[in-house]
């Protein structure tokens, strides 16, 4: 039966230093290659407009992508507000570049998680735009 991996991260206390770690790198935010070394603890905000909360613009299985990812239940898909990168051409501009999309609580987030994994989608969550967010 599959396991996430997060549950033996968790029972073995590596998923507490990891994220005490990465609030760490939100100091002087390097999370990415821009490293624009802003503190988004205080919610200060570098180039990808992302502070100290996490984004979410909408989560669900997600079916536009090769059959042997999305499986019979879709992959799940969780776009996240905002991004580092800003291509001109991207498709999800209006979350990407405008932030289209509402604060969530850690918990509410962990709760979108689990249910898509309730719903069986396949390989967890697939996180757009995910580069500049802590996911803890
Ligand atoms: S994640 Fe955002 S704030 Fe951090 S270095 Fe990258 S663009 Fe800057």
């Amino acid at each position: 039966m599959f396991k996430p991996n997060y549950l033996k991260l968790h029972k073995s206390g590596e998923l507490d230093k990891i994220i005490v770690k990465l609030y760490e790198i939100l100091e002087s935010c390097e999370l990415c290659p821009r490293r624009c070394r802003t503190n988004r603890l205080n919610d200060k905000k570098g180039f990808c407009r992302s502070g100290k909360e996490l984004s979410i613009s909408s989560y669900g299985p997600h079916f536009g992508e090769e059959p042997e990812i999305t499986g019979g239940n879709g992959s799940g898909t969780i776009f996240l507000t905002n991004c580092n990168l800003l291509c001109i051409y991207c498709q999800n501009y209006e979350i990407s570049h405008l932030g289209l999309g509402k604060e969530v609580s850690l918990d509410e987030a962990a709760e979108m998680m689990l249910n898509l994994q309730g719903r069986g989608c396949p390989y967890g969550c697939v996180d757009v735009c995910s580069s500049s967010i802590l996911r803890g």
